[in-house]
Parts: structure tokens; C-alpha cells; sequence
């Protein structure tokens, strides 16, 4: 299927279509009997309960309805729908048999106050996922409770300043180097730690040596993005675990890029403290659209007496349980026990690919972004030549002498029937375009955004004015985003 064919189908309907300009009076979608009961005063049976005006409810057809409703949901871009290749976010395809075991009745309608005893099953599921995660890692405890890879953070190091205070001193600093997520400095931040930036060296990497003269006894722990936001892998990181241990400090890694990791190496073999994982990124639980997310966090033996509390336990009975009594604990950081339908995902994916599909998926992850890379090279510019893992980074340095910057760019890409890629993130990249298309993406479906890649590339030689305009094909097109974002309509109000 050619890009043009889907930009057509995918916007036929430029029809308005709100449903209460196409009310008329009188108009209904349901007809009732007659009635064949007594026909009672409502007001003596609802009291002044009764709402005598219904408001200007539109008044329209079924199939108004049908239509109006089936148009909305085409207006929105989705994964079903194509390639969704915003760089960071890992984007992939969530398969259905997840949701299908998330929504067996006796997991979907499960109760956090039920009895232990008879949340044998659920436990079960909470402690199986727990023994993956740990064996993917190389770690050795874990809590599934936080809710996002960010709240992850937070409880991570919460937990190192728990451990670092246990040695006497809390310490005062939090190093991260400029490559790194923009959670990881705001989570320090929170948590109270004053944040020391780390400048990249020239390959997009933590400077060992640099790192060596900032690390003192001031610092709680580093905080790294692995791969960094550049898609770059942290080729001495063994070495920066070293620098760190050697003056007390504690190596967290920001798990988030697992993606390009799982199966293939394992960060606490190269003497990571603790990290957190994005389960609605790497271990495939839907993701966006504001829905429920997991970042559980897996530490080191040090680190175990300080993970939140309940954890599961096993009794010497055989039975599971959730222990409460943890006195060096961080306390609970969310209600009950983590977004529970979404371990259930995560595990259906783990068990479902076991460990030789999860080595696959990693490798055809970073086979996808090279085959990206490659197609693009020399179309855009590419800051660092260093290698890529499961994401690319390009900027928009050539497009820019046109006017043209990723923004524009990424505006075109719609025109196409694609979601945009990241932009003008990481901040180390100015005018960045950040691609990361996973391992659910075709051949074929990457040649497609290849090529409309190039064919923006063209335009903005031939017609920059076009792409500066863009899109075209949506219904809205540049919206002000600050407006929007603030001052939200998210529903329809009578004229007053
Ligand atoms: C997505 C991401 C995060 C934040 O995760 P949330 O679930 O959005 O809070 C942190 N670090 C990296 C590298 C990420 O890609």
C-alpha cells in the first residue's frame, strides 16, 4: 500500500459533523410501545428530584449517532493504524492475546481486599513476573508498585537516599549527564538532591575521566539513561559503576531503553545498583492516551530492606502472602499494589516470546532503527556517527538552511499517515528528530516512512512553503499547542 492510498482513506470524511448542529427537533433513534402500564405523574413519584428540563440534548438518528461517533475515532492516529515512530517512547504493538488473558473474569474482577487466600492466583502472577523481570536484569529484588517509569524514579531513589543515609549521610548531589531522559533531573530534584550535570564527550557518551574528577563523597548516586536518549549504548559502563562504587556512590540506570537491551545483556552484570523498567514500553502493556502505566524498580541485595512495602513473600506453608513488616522500608508509594492488570500483560508477553523471542524482538528492534538510519543517512544529518541501539537521532541542520525545522517536518510526516517522530528532543541535539520505530515494524511499512522521509526531504528543496504549511490533510492544522494544552475543550457547553 502506497503512502497515497492511506493519506486518502485515512481522511476521506472532511465533513464537520458535530452532532449537536445536526440535531433537528422531533428527530429520535428509538421508538417505544404504547404504554400498557398507568401513566403516573413523575413529579409525585421523583419529587423534586425530577429534572424537568432535559437541556439542549441533540436530537438525531441512529445512524447520526453511528456515523458521528465511528468518524471520531478515524480522527485520532493509532498503532493499529500504522507506524508510530515517536523516539523514547517504544512505541510497539501491544499483541491481543495480552489483553485477552488480562481480561480472564477471575484476574479482571479481582479485589486488592480480597483475602490473601483466595488471591492465591494473583500473587502467583505478581511473584512469576517479579522472578522475570529479575532473571532480565540480572538484579536481585524488585517492587512492581510505581505506576510509570518517572514514579519509578522517585522510588528508586528514594531508596538510595534510604540506603546512603543508613551509611551515615543521606549525601547531598545527584550527577546526570546531558544525554539523559528530562525525568531523571526532576526526579532528583523531588526527591531533594541538588542535580550536577555531566557534559557528553564527542561520541555521545559519559567521559570516564571527567566523571572520575567530579565523583566525591557528595554524591548519592548517577543517574543514567542506558541506551541514552541518542540511542547510544554506554560502552564503559562497567568502568563508571567502578568510579562510582569507589567513592561510596550508587549507579542508577533508567531502564526506560530496555528495549534495546533484553536478552542480549544484563545491567546488574555490569554492576548497576538499581533501575527501573517501562513495562507499557519494553514488555508491550498499552501505552499513552493517559492509561495506566508500571515502572517497577529491581535493586541489589543492599538495596532489598529499603524496596516499598507489602512485598510478596512465600510462607513456609507454600502459600503466598504480602509482608508488611519492613521496618528499613521506603513505605508504600502507591495504593494497594501496583496497576495489577497491567503485571498480567507484562507477564503474558514475557512467557509468550520466552527468552529466545525476547532476544529476537531486541535484535530486530536495533535491525529496525539501523535500517532507518541507513535509509536516511545523508538525507538528514546525523550529529553523532557513534552506533545506534533501538533508536536513531537525527537533526534537522540541512533542512534548517531552508527555513525548515523538525517541527515542520514532523507536521509533514502527517500528511503522510504517519505519527510523528520525537522533536526536538534530546536537548544535547539541536532541531532533533528522534526515530525509534520498534521491532513490530515491517519491512515494508519502514520502507513507506522511508520514503516519505525522502520525499519531505525533496520538498523542502523544491517547495519549502509546503512543509511549513503543513499538514494539509487534517481537519485542524496548526493548532496553537500552548492554547490548547491550557485551555483544553473537552466538552460541548449550551449557548448560554
Ligand atoms: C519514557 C521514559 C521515562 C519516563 O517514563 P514515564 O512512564 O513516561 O514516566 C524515563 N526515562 C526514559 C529514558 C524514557 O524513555
Amino acid at each position: 500500500m502506497k503512502h497515497v492510498t492511506r493519506k486518502a482513506t485515512r481522511h476521506v470524511n472532511q465533513n464537520e459533523g458535530l452532532i449537536f448542529e445536526k440535531s433537528s427537533p422531533g428527530k429520535a433513534a428509538w421508538k417505544l410501545p404504547p404504554l400498557d402500564v398507568p401513566d403516573v405523574d413523575p413529579s409525585k413519584l421523583l419529587g423534586s428530584a425530577e429534572r424537568k428540563d432535559l437541556g439542549q440534548m441533540p436530537e438525531v438518528s441512529e445512524i447520526e449517532i453511528i456515523r458521528h461517533f465511528t468518524r471520531l475515532s478515524t480522527w485520532n492516529y493509532a498503532i493499529d493504524l500504522g507506524m508510530y515512530p515517536l523516539g523514547s517512547c517504544t512505541m510497539k504493538y501491544n499483541p491481543r492475546v495480552n489483553e485477552v488473558v488480562a481480561r480472564l473474569e477471575g484476574l479482571a474482577n479481582g479485589h486488592p481486599y480480597q483475602p490473601e487466600r483466595v488471591s492465591q492466583g494473583a500473587l502467583r502472577i505478581m511473584q512469576v513476573l517479579s522472578e522475570c523481570l529479575i532473571e532480565i536484569t540480572g538484579m536481585d529484588a524488585i517492587t512492581l508498585q510505581p505506576a510509570a517509569g518517572a514514579h519509578g524514579e522517585l522510588t528508586g531513589l528514594l531508596m538510595v537516599r534510604a540506603y546512603q543515609q543508613s551509611k551515615g549521610n543521606p549525601r547531598k548531589k545527584i550527577l546526570i549527564p546531558d544525554s539523559a531522559h528530562g525525568t531523571n533531573p526532576a526526579t532528583a530534584a523531588m526527591v531533594g538532591y541538588d542535580v550536577e550535570k555531566m557534559q557528553s564527550n564527542a561520541r555521545g557518551m559519559v567521559d570516564v575521566v571527567a566523571l572520575t574528577a567530579q565523583m566525591n563523597e557528595e554524591v548519592a548516586a548517577l543517574m543514567l539513561t542506558n541506551p541514552n536518549t541518542l540511542g547510544v549504548f554506554e560502552q564503559e559502563i562497567h568502568k563508571i559503576a567502578e568510579v562510582m562504587h569507589a567513592k561510596g556512590g550508587l549507579l542508577y540506570m533508567d531502564g526506560a531503553n530496555m528495549n534495546a537491551l533484553v536478552g542480549k545483556v544484563r545491567p546488574g552484570d555490569f554492576g548497576v545498583d538499581v533501575m527501573h523498567l517501562n513495562l507499557h514500553k519494553t514488555f508491550s502493556t498499552p501505552h499513552g492516551g493517559g492509561g495506566p502505566g508500571s515502572g517497577p524498580v529491581a535493586v541489589k541485595k543492599m538495596l532489598e530492606p529499603f524496596l516499598p512495602k507489602p512485598v510478596v513473600i512465600t510462607k513456609p506453608d507454600g502459600t503466598l502472602a504480602f509482608e508488611y513488616n519492613r521496618p528499613q522500608s521506603v513505605g508504600r508509594v502507591r495504593a494497594f499494589y501496583g496497576n495489577f492488570g497491567m503485571f498480567v500483560r507484562a507477564l503474558a508477553y514475557t512467557l509468550a516470546n520466552g527468552p529466545d523471542g525476547l532476544r529476537q524482538t531486541t535484535e530486530d528492534a536495533v535491525l529496525n532503527a539501523n535500517y532507518i538510519r541507513k535509509g536516511l543517512e545523508g538525507i538528514y544529518d546525523l550529529p553523532y556517527s557513534t552506533p545506534t541501539m533501538h533508536e536513531v537521532v537525527f537533526s534537522d541542520k540541512l533542512q534548517a538552511k531552508k527555513g525548515v525545522k523538525t517541527m515542520h517536518i514532523a507536521k509533514r510526516l502527517i500528511d503522510y499517515g504517519f505519527h510523528p517522530y520525537t522533536t526536538a528532543f534530546p536537548l544535547i541535539v539541536p532541531g532533533a528528530l528522534m526515530i525509534e520505530p520498534t521491532e513490530s515494524e515491517s519491512k515494508e511499512e519502514m520502507d513507506l516512512f522511508i520514503e516519505a522521509m525522502r520525499s519531505i526531504a525533496a520538498e523542502v528543496e523544491e517547495d519549502p512553503q509546503l512543509v511549513l504549511d503543513a499538514p494539509h490533510s487534517t481537519r485542524v492544522s496548526r493548532l496553537d499547542e500552548v492554547a490548547a494544552a491550557r485551555k483544553p475543550v473537552l466538552r460541548w457547553k449550551p449557548a448560554s
